[in-house]
């Protein structure tokens, strides 16, 4: 009975040998994220009516979208805030945010986690 155990174990252990490993070498090695991955939030400035139903929607108040011309918008998030619950992406009905596949977000300064998106042609301070 204990011999044909070792021989089990021998075998499988031989097997996994010759195995590619399951594991990959990150962050040596970068993986690219699965579709419909909720990492980073993108804004679309040019999409954006301002009609702050992603504001209103946010459960942990991590968006800000301010006016800043006649129809133009920035949104403010803080990534800190942020639970990446989809549904800011789900409420806005101009398509104007997005999740991008960027998952390594941690910071050392919490203030490093707020992000600001204007228009191209707007002035970033
Ligand atoms: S829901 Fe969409 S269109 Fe409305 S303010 Fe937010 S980002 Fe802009
Ligand atoms: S993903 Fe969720 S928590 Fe993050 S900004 Fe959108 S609604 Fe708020």
């Amino acid at each position: 009975m204990k011999k044909t155990r070792v021989g089990k174990m021998a075998a499988c252990v031989l097997r996994h040998v010759f195995k590619k490993p399951a594991t990959t070498r990150y962050p040596f090695v970068k993986s690219s994220s699965p579709k419909a991955f909720r990492g980073k939030i993108v804004f679309y400035p040019e999409k954006c009516v301002g009609c702050k139903m992603c504001m209103r929607d946010c459960p942990s108040g991590a968006i800000e979208i301010a006016q800043t011309g006649e129809k133009q918008f920035e949104a403010t998030f803080d990534l800190s805030k942020c639970i990446y619950c989809a549904q800011c992406v789900d409420s806005c009905l101009k398509k104007a945010l997005e999740f991008s596949g960027e998952f390594e977000l941690a910071r050392l300064d919490r203030r490093q986690c707020i992000v600001t998106f204007r228009a191209p042609h707007q002035k970033t301070p």
